[in-house]
């Protein structure tokens, strides 16, 4: 991706240049506890190498990555045992969004009630 920071965060954390407190990986993804947690439980899900920046950059080449990474949410949020009681998937994109990481992510949210989406 032509305007792909290495430098980002979540590329510190993919190459373990920062710690994290990782709650799942497979060849694909990673997904870490957000350090600044908007929720009782909050995860922050990955792909592994250089990602889109966001959604504005993703093409009908990506469908699958996106599947498999709304799939590993699903199986994440049932290993963390946010099933039952239910969780929101969240994939901010640009500033009105609040986004800050220009590395595509899926946040997942949930472990307590959590408030209207807008
Ligand atoms: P976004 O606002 O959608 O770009 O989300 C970026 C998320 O990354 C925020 O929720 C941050 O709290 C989180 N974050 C930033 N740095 C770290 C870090 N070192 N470890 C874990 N989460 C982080």
């Amino acid at each position: 991706m032509s305007d792909y920071d290495s430098e980002n965060v979540f590329a510190k954390i993919l190459r373990d240049e920062i710690p994290s407190l990782r709650v799942y990986e497979d060849d694909e993804f990673i997904a870490f506890r957000d350090i600044d947690p908007s929720a009782p439980t909050h995860v922050v899900l990955i792909p592994r190498g250089e990602a889109p920046t966001g959604l504005d950059q993703l093409t009908e080449s990506d469908t699958t990555m996106l599947g498999k990474l709304t799939i590993a949410a699903t199986k994440i949020a049932r290993e963390l045992g946010l099933e039952t009681d239910g969780y929101r998937l969240v994939l901010n994109n640009g500033p009105d969004a609040g986004q800050t990481v220009f590395h595509l992510h899926m946040h997942i949210l949930g472990g307590g009630r959590l408030g209207p989406v807008a």
